[in-house]
Parts: C-alpha cells; sequence; structure tokens
C-alpha cells in the first residue's frame, strides 16, 4: 500500500510539472500589461484609484504626513502602487474572462485570489493559524505527559530518550506556521524567504528527527554524526537561498528528496516495527502521501478563497493530531520497556 502511493505520488508530480510548465501566465496577457501601465501613470483602474500612486514630481509618494497616512500595518505591508494596480488589474481581467467564459490565469507565479482585509489567502492564513495552534496543543500535552504523568529517573530527567528532539521539532514547526501564515497574508521579498526558510529547517531537523528514532541512536556521539552533516547541508541550503540566489527549482528538489527520505524512513519502519501504535504512522504517511498530492494538483482557487494549497493545508491539521498522539504514545512505551528492563 505504502508502494502504491509513492509510485501515485511520482506520477502525480511529473504530470503536474507538465502541467504547470503548459499554463498560460496572466501576466504576459497584452490588456494585463496595458492596464498595469496606464493604472501606474494614473493612480486609477476604472473608477478606483489608489493613494500610494500619487507621486510628486520627483518620483517619490507624496502621502502627505504621518498622521494622515494609512495605517501603519498596512505600510508595513508594502501596499504600494504597483502591487495595487496588478491586483486590480487582475480581478478586471479576471471578471472579463469569467464572462467569455474562459479559465483562471495564474498571475506573477499565483492564481487570482481575492483580498480579505488585505490579507491575500485568508483561508490559508486561517488554516496556518489551525494549524499553529494544533502543534502548540500537541507540544503541550506530550510536556504534560513526560513531565508530571510519567515516572521521571532519579536525576529528575524523562526515561523518554527523544524528549529533547520534540520539543526542538515542535518549536521548529511553530515557527514554520507562524511565517507561513504571515506569508500568505502578504508576500513580499521577506516574507516568502523567512516562510521558505523556516520550512526547510523544519524539514530538515525532521528528518535528523525521523534517522534517530528509526534507528534508535541512543549515544550523544553517534546522534553528533547523523546531526552534524545534515545541519550543516540545510543550513548551507538556507543560506545559499538567501543571500546568493533564490532558486526554487533546486528548493523543490532539495525538499522533495528530504521529505520523501523521512516518509520512507518511517513507512519501512511502520512495516518492521512492533510498535504498538503503529497504525498512527501508516495513517500519517499514506495521508501525507495522499495530501502532497493536493500540493502537486495546483487548482485555481474556488470563488477566489479555497484553492489546492490551502486545502493541503487543512490536511495536516488533523495529520498534525495524530501525529503528536503518536509522539505521545511513543513516549509512554519506550518509558514503560526501559522501567521494565530496570526491574
Ligand atoms: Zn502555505
Amino acid at each position: 500500500m505504502g508502494q502504491c502511493s509513492f509510485v501515485v505520488f511520482f506520477t502525480a508530480t511529473i504530470i503536474s510539472l507538465a502541467t504547470v510548465l503548459a499554463a498560460t501566465s496572466g501576466d504576459s496577457d497584452p490588456n494585463y500589461i496595458a492596464c498595469v501601465d496606464e493604472c501606474e501613470k494614473t493612480g486609477c483602474v476604472a473608477a478606483k484609484c489608489f493613494q500610494h500612486c500619487k507621486f510628486s514630481s520627483d518620483g517619490k509618494s507624496i502621502d502627505g504626513p504621518w498622521y494622515l497616512q494609512e495605517p501603519l500595518y498596512l505600510q508595513w505591508k508594502q501596499w504600494d502602487c504597483r502591487s495595487d494596480c496588478r491586483y486590480h488589474c487582475m480581478l478586471v481581467r479576471e471578471e472579463e474572462r469569467e464572462k467569455l467564459g474562459e479559465k483562471p490565469n495564474k498571475y506573477h507565479g499565483k492564481w487570482p485570489f481575492r483580498r480579505v482585509f488585505g490579507i491575500q489567502e485568508p483561508v490559508s492564513v486561517a488554516l496556518s493559524g489551525l494549524n499553529l495552534a494544533m502543534q502548540f496543543q500537541g507540544w503541550v500535552s506530550f510536556f504534560i505527559l513526560v513531565n508530571y504523568k510519567l515516572p521521571l529517573k532519579p536525576d529528575r530527567k524523562t526515561y523518554y530518550e527523544y524528549t529533547g528532539l520534540w520539543h526542538v521539532y515542535a518549536i521548529l514547526s511553530m515557527n514554520a506556521w507562524f511565517w507561513s501564515s504571515v506569508f500568505h497574508s502578504r508576500d513580499v521579498d521577506i516574507t516568502e524567504k523567512l516562510d521558505y526558510s523556516s520550512a526547510i529547517a523544519l524539514l530538515g531537523f525532521s528528518l535528523i528527527l525521523a534517522i534517530i528514532r528509526v534507528f534508535s541512536v541512543r549515544t550523544e556521539a553517534a546522534r553528533v554524526m547523523v546531526a552534524a552533516p545534515l545541519l550543516a547541508f540545510v543550513t548551507t541550503h538556507i543560506l545559499y537561498l538567501n543571500f546568493y540566489q533564490f532558486d526554487y527549482g533546486l528548493n523543490m528538489k532539495v525538499c522533495v528528496t528530504m521529505g520523501l527520505l523521512q516518509i520512507l524512513l518511517w513507512a519501512i519502519w511502520a512495516g518492521v516495527t512492533h510498535h504498538p501504535s503503529r497504525w498512527k504512522l501508516w495513517v500519517v504517511v499514506i495521508g501525507g502521501g495522499l495530501a502532497s498530492l493536493l500540493e502537486i494538483y495546483d487548482f485555481p482557487p474556488y470563488k477566489g478563497f479555497v484553492d489546492a494549497h490551502a486545502l493541503w493545508h487543512a490536511t495536516t491539521v488533523p495529520l498534525s493530531f495524530l501525529w503528536w498522539s503518536f509522539i505521545r504514545d511513543d513516549s509512554e512505551f519506550r518509558t514503560s520497556a526501559l522501567i521494565r528492563k530496570i526491574k
């Protein structure tokens, strides 16, 4: 069953890459280009005009004194003239296309989303928040279990050998979901870099964790030997993307490789281990594999709100819940096994 889902996964990847390459881009549409050009000169699209497009003769924005300007949070989001023009020209073009019965186009690599209170992808933002809450809930329940419910060693440390690693995992995943919600509310250079970097850090660390847990690496020296080269690689990759070249293709390859490696590790382990909660591993591995199909079958947002990526964020909510449930089971399982050994 696991193997089958991988075959599906790979086939889907190839098909989707082909469709992405074949898809037309709305931003190369001459009507759209003309609309943005006109808007940047006049500051208006049809009857709608934007404050940010009022330029003085030397090209600087004359938004007036600070107390007349828009709230700071909008400024922080770089609500500049070009962004407003692109958004409203996109809406106008998409409305025209819809009337002609044409399918939605992507603009600058993104589907035409409708903003809510200036938030670009409100559904993805809400779901990222929900994922963040889910991770927090999972982490707190794990923390209470290992520190207060399960017996502790005489030195007040937990019997479970992977406690510290799961704490780091929880912090990295909450960090990643935080920046994901920021990025989906407004994508500018800095929010995109923070979102991608946080996701890579999480993916890299969870690979280290998978290796250490699956192979029961317990000694400090062996753990360092596993972690050091991977940490060096992940750090280099993040620095490369942020300070040298933001290469989406390369990053995709790195992320898919790290993701598939850990899915494979967990899947094989779930198949051979006699862990009492291995079914939870199975559900997360297969569910995660199927959910990533959504990331690959990239369809335009329904009513301008719910796209494949938002649905993907929705599926990670129950999967995270089950994942933390597995982690709690694992800590109980290991603790009771270790205590039995001592007795
Ligand atoms: Zn996202």
